[in-house]
This record gives C-alpha cells, structure tokens and sequence, in this order.
C-alpha cells in the first residue's frame, strides 16, 4: 500500500522501508507502513515550500478554508466508526474512547472553521488623520507537525485544523506506533478538496521528525510528545530561529480535601489516572488527599481499581485497555518496581493480570501506590501508565506546596464544597488547565498547554489559531510630501 502522501500523490518509500504497526491488545500486526527516508523529507518539505510560495493555496479566502475544514468535519461524521475502530486497534484504547476522540476531533475542525474568518485584524489609531494603520494576520509558512501515540487522531488535529484556517501549509508525521488513523485523516482532507503539495504526510520514527525539524524549507514545528525530544526539537529549530511549539508531558495534582463530596472525587479519581491505562498526557497520576479522609480513601480506591476490567478495547466488557507497546510496558514496570524499592506501599495492581486471553497484550493492571512522598522517581518523572500515586497533606497551604512542587505543569484538580477555597487553591496552581470538582474535560475553544517544562505555547481556543499567525502591520500615508529630514 502507498501510504505517504507528498505532493498530492500517495507514494511508497523510495528505499522500499516498511515497518510494523502493532495491535497492542494482541501483539499481532495490524498493517506494514511506508517509512520515509531523508528524499522523501526533502520531497514533503519542498512540496509544502511551493505551495506555499506559488500555489493557489495563498490565494484563498478565509473563508473557503473555512469550507474546506467544515467539509473535513463532515467526512470525519461519515468513517466516524471506521476511524474509531482503527484507533482503538492501534493504540488499545477502548471503541468507546475511540469514538470520543473522533467526536472531538470533528468539534475541532469545526470551531477552526468558523474561526478561520471571524477576526480580519484591527485598525490602529495611529493619531494622524493622514495615516491608515491597521494589523493582518497571514499564515506563518510550512509547519512541520509531529503527533505522538496516545491520542494520534486527536493531537494531530489540534495542529492540522488551525494550520489550514490561518493558510498554511504542512508536513504532518504520526507516531511510528499508531501512524494509521492519520493515514485515513490526510484522505479525508484531500477528498475534501485540500489542494495538492498542502498537506503532506510522513511516516516513520524520530530520524524522521529529527530531519523534518532541521530543514530549512520548515517556517515553524509544532510538536506533541515527551519533554526530551521537546529540549532536541527546541534546540534543532534554534538554527535559522525558526517557531516553536511545545505540548509535553506532566505530573498532574489531583487534589482532593476532606470536604469534597467523597463518593464523586473517589469516582473521579479512578477516571483521572486509569482512562488510557494512564497514558493520557495530563492523567491525574499524582493523588494527593486530605488528613481526615486519606486512609479511607486510599483503602477505596485501590479496591475500586482492582475491579476494572482490563482487556481488549474491542470487547464492549472493557473499560481500559493495554499499553501501548511491550517496551512501554518495561519502562512502567520499571517504575513500580522503582516505588516499591523506595519504600512506596502497593495497594492495588502493579502487576501484569493473569487471563490467558491477555497473554500476548501489552496489559498491566491499574496501580495504586500509597506512601509516597515528593522525592521519589514515580511521583515526580511522568511514568504514563495506570500507576497513581497517593501523597497526603493537612492543611490548604501543604496542598497547595506538594501540587506545585514539580517540573510539569500541564493539569491539576482540586475538589472541596468550599467555592472560596476552590478559587484560591485554582489561582496558587502553576499549570495550563485547573479543573475544580471535576477532571479531563477540555474544550475546543479552551485554551490547552503547560506551564514549565509541560511546554511553550498553547493549542485551541483562539491562542491555538494564532500559533500559526504572523502580524503584519500595514501602515499607509495617505497624503505623502517630502520630509525634509536630511535638507540638502
Ligand atoms: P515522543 O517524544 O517519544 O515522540 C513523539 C513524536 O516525536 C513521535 O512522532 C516521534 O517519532 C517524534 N520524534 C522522536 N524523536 C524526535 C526528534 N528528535 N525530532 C523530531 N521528532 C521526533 O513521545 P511519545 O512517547 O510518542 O508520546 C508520549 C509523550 O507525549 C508523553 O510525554 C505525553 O505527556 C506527551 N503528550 C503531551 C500532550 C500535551 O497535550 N501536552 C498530549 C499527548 C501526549
């Protein structure tokens, strides 16, 4: 099958590369893929450059790019099963979560259409009546946009929709581990009539982003991912000082105070860290919980966690499903078995679950951990797996310290009946989004990002828009005469 798509032509690596996408729930292979090769890099890249520069792209309104995305949201409405199925199958999330994902994927592409032509600029008063000043916004150039496994579909569009409103173009690269459903999203653009060379697709691991990022054709990279390959991007786009934009891990409080209505936080609680058996990037992996209510909450959450089901994301039974891939796997058992040795208390899971129908799967079981404290590895490094970590505090000023007290700032919670109390703990914490009496939800048109090392720049909401918008501003005189500065 010829899965990369440059130029407007689906074409197979030149080198005839191909790699594996597995089932995670299985261990089988799902499909083989194209892996690109530094041609096609350069291939992709200038194919973006032209249409950019010279294509009929620049030329299009607003408002036609408008279309274009509401016709995509459309087509995303019509495979919504297809594309659903193949998610859940690639990264081992249930249908269930499938399905959600493509949901809010369609929403995305149509808050970006029906912002594409809502804000032409402004007028400045530039305190002369002679003078016309006013800002545009024009698109940025060729974006490079690199997703990574947890949410394929999701992420990239988060990216590819307001990089089409603002007029850019692109070269877009998945995850080597869940490449399948962008595969079926960069169709759907090009059915819905995206013009050829504007959105290009690559396929293949981390050489491949790494010599995305460093071609010159590349105006700006947004990428989606871990805090490492983050510090590498930031570093390779330094050169020629091209844009950056950041979405990386976190280490997220989930904040709950004796006063919380007990059953909804404990409730929360399990949908906060064990959703995506956790590899969610602002899971509620660090559980942190008042005095007077602390053992108790621990002793019912842990047996709560021992009673999901764990399984193929198929099974309409399931209700989370296995890690991504086996290494994956290592690296998280890696940290349990970490906590364990720093004196942590396991009271549910951190093992794999014995059914032999999950043999080949990549399955580990949720994971609580109680006794924890700030300085071990599993509270502070982002382990991206079903393992929550529960820490206590006293009081409002501890809680505050220990939700603050990490490298990430991406998500956190926090759950009281005191409104007071909701809105001081709300504005003390140092993180992108702050959910109080509840945990996951966001919104198209909410801004999404971190603080500290959980990243630089913002996705959705209008913020998300302008990552791929330059300002121009546009100064005329309308009654010119010579100045006579120089008056010779
Ligand atoms: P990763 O950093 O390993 O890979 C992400 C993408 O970058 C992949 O497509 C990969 O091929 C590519 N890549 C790897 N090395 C590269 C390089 N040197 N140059 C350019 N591209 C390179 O991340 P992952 O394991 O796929 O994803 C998990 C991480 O993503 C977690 O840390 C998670 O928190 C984060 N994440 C963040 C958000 C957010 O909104 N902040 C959302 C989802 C995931």
């Amino acid at each position: 099958m010829k899965d990369l798509y440059i130029d407007g032509i689906w074409l197979d690596a030149s080198a005839g590369t191909r790699s594996e996408v597995l089932n995670p729930a299985t261990g089988e292979v799902l499909a083989t893929v194209a892996e690109a090769g530094p041609e096609e890099v350069g291939a992709a890249v200038e194919a973006a450059r032209r249409a950019f520069d010279d294509g009929p792209w620049r030329r299009t309104t607003a408002a036609e790019r408008g279309r274009l995305l509401r016709k995509t949201a459309d087509l995303l409405v019509r495979d919504r099963e297809e594309l659903a199925r193949t998610e859940c199958l690639d990264t081992g999330k249930t249908l269930g979560e499938g399905r959600i994902d493509v949901d809010d994927v369609t929403n995305v592409f149509r808050y970006y259409a029906d912002l594409a032509d809502k804000d032409a600029g402004r007028m400045v008063d530039a305190g002369s009546a002679t003078v016309v000043s006013r800002i545009v916004h024009e698109p940025v150039g060729v974006c490079a946009l690199i997703a990574p496994w947890n949410y394929p579909l999701l992420q990239m569009s988060w990216k590819i929709a307001p990089a089409l409103a603002a007029g850019n173009t692109a070269v877009l690269k998945p995850s080597e581990v869940t490449p399948l459903t962008t595969i079926k999203l960069v169709a759907l653009l090009a059915e819905a009539g995206v013009p050829d060379g504007v959105v290009n697709l690559l396929l293949g691991d981390g050489q491949v982003g790494a010599a995305m990022v460093e071609h010159p054709g590349v105006d700006l990279v947004s990428f989606t991912g871990g805090y490492a390959t983050g510090e590498k991007i930031m570093t390779a786009a330094a050169k020629g000082v091209r844009r950056v934009a950041l979405e990386l891990g976190g280490k997220n409080p989930n904040v709950v105070f004796a006063d919380a209505d007990y059953e909804t936080a404990l409730d929360y609680a399990l949908t906060a860290a064990f959703v995506h058996s956790g590899q969610v990037c602002s899971a509620g992996a660090r559980l942190i919980v008042q005095d007077g209510i602390h053992d108790r909450f621990v002793a019912d959450l842990a047996a709560r966690a021992d009673r999901i089901r764990v399984g193929d994301g198929l099974d309409p039974a399931t209700e989370t499903g296995p890690l991504v891939s086996a290494r994956h796997r290592e690296k998280v058992e890696a940290y349990i078995r970490g906590a364990v040795e720093a004196g942590a208390t396991l009271c549910a899971g951190g093992r794999r679950p014995e059914e032999p129908a999950l043999r080949n799967g990549f399955f580990l079981r949720p994971t609580v951990f109680a006794g924890c404290t700030r300085n071990m590895a599993i509270v502070r490094e982002e382990v991206f797996g079903p393992v929550v970590t529960v820490e206590r505090f006293a009081d409002e000023a501890d809680a505050i310290a220990l939700a603050n007290d990490t490298e990430y700032g991406l998500a956190g919670a926090v759950w009281t009946s005191d409104a007071s109390r909701a809105q001081r703990v709300a504005a003390a914490l140092r993180h992108g989004t702050v959910w109080i009496n509840d945990y996951h939800p966001y919104l198209p048109q909410a801004e999404w990002g971190g603080f500290g090392r959980s990243g630089i720049g913002r996705e959705l909401g209008p913020s998300g828009l302008a990552e791929y918008q330059e300002s121009k501003h546009v100064y005329q005189n309308i009654d010119p005469a010579p100045q006579h500065w120089f008056k010779g």
